[in-house]
């Protein structure tokens, strides 16, 4: 037999970054019977009236390919959704892509958008996706810290961030990891910025319809000058308590449409179409619906903000999402992965550590993050744990 000498069979790309820590802080927690405030999904039941609606598509025989950037009447609940809520009149029949979750919605469009050697503005700490998506597209990534305690950034520094090789700013808002809701005028400066340099924005609001306190979400593309220079990346996952359907989609001007659809054509062909049927039903509920989800939403916060601090973690309460980056100095631990593994194994509750969330693993060293989209009994009996806990 000839041996020659042997390839990695790998790309340089792949290489460059790890397997999701989130994921796998999720087979840590069931490894070791711990309970998951690592990974965002909800330990309780989708809406009845959404899963019947899958159900009876299913039975319906919508079982073959929906058309491929997205089943019409789905298109059409999105555009419909979009005029209440944000005001924006959309065409479904060019402006939006209906994806395999936000996670296809935003890789898609950065592969749709950028070119390898363009640089793409991430503020930092960021949902951990952003970075393999960066790397997979070829595209440098610039980052712009959010400053503990509140999470706001400095606007010199992100303007240092702007340069003639610009091509995206991404933005997560609601925020994951942090809670934070961009206000107006944060958004309105990141908006100049984009105007003044000819940088898209390519905005992921999964967590739109989770707020706090009457914190108001603004979009984007509601801002003078940017609804034909922003991507809005979107899903029915956490809105509609759905994360395992993996039905997402992405609303932008029809040229960059165009775009992001030949590339998620290619890299999925489509959602499922049964789903994507029941999304149109979900698109189509009242506004009651996202009040309710708020409300329960804010409930579980109100339950488990009180009980980390009792229990020495640091925190800044959350305006949305429902997630909360914490600070673990207190515990006198060497680092956020110590820690981590310490909480998953010895106290019985899994977190996910803070390096994972930025460039430079150190600058997450004395943060975790917790999730509390969880039923009123999980997140008790991680309480419970967590007091045993000494700071
Ligand atoms: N974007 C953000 C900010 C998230 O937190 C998540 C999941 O946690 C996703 C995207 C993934 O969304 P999807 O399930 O629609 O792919």
């Amino acid at each position: 037999m000839v041996t020659t000498a042997r390839r990695a069979h790998v790309s340089e790309k792949a290489g460059r970054f790890t397997e999701s820590v989130i994921r796998e802080m999720t087979r840590q927690a069931l490894a070791h019977g711990a309970v998951n405030l690592a990974q965002g999904f909800p330990d309780f039941g989708a809406p009845d009236d959404i899963k019947r609606a899958a159900v009876e598509a299913i039975d319906r025989d919508v079982n073959q390919y929906a058309i491929t950037w997205g089943a019409r009447d789905l298109r059409q609940a999105l555009a419909q959704k979009t005029a209440w809520h944000l005001g924006l009149e959309i065409d479904p029949e060019r402006e939006v892509t209906v994806t395999c979750g936000a996670t296809e919605g935003m890789i898609a469009t950065l592969m749709a958008t950028v070119d390898p050697g363009e640089e793409v503005v991430i503020f930092e700490p960021f949902y951990e996706n952003y970075a393999p998506d960066a790397i997979l597209s070829g595209a440098r990534p610039v980052y712009v810290r959010l400053h503990a305690p509140d999470w706001t950034f400095d606007p010199d520094e992100l303007r240092a961030a702007f340069s003639e090789r610009t091509k995206a700013i991404v933005l997560c808002n609601p925020n994951n990891p942090l809670g934070k809701v961009f206000s107006r005028q944060e958004l309105q400066l990141i908006a100049d910025l984009c105007m003044e340099h000819d940088v898209l924005c390519i905005t992921d609001e999964i967590y739109e319809h989770i707020l706090y306190d009457g914190a108001e979400h603004v979009c984007m593309a509601q801002l003078e000058g940017m609804r034909e220079r922003t991507v809005v990346v979107n899903s029915m996952s956490k809105t509609y308590s759905v994360t395992g359907w993996r039905v997402g989609y992405c609303i932008a001007p029809p040229h960059i449409t165009a775009a992001i659809r030949k590339v998620h054509d290619f890299l999925t062909v489509g959602a499922a179409a049964p789903l994507q049927a029941a999304g149109a039903y979900a698109l189509s509920l009242p506004r009651e619906y996202y009040h309710h989800l708020s409300a329960d939403y804010q409930a579980r916060r109100d339950l488990f903000m009180p009980a980390l601090e009792k229990a020495g973690f640091g925190i800044s309460v959350p305006k949305g999402a429902y997630y909360v980056m914490t600070d673990i100095s207190r515990f006198g631990f060497r680092n956020d992965v110590e820690f981590a593994m310490h909480l998953v194994k010895e106290v019985g509750v899994a977190c996910v550590p803070g390096s994972s969330f930025y460039s430079r693993p150190e600058d997450g060293a004395n943060q975790v993050r917790f999730c509390f989209c969880k039923r009123d009994e999980t997140l008790l009996a991680a309480v419970e744990k967590l007091s045993k806990l000494s700071a």
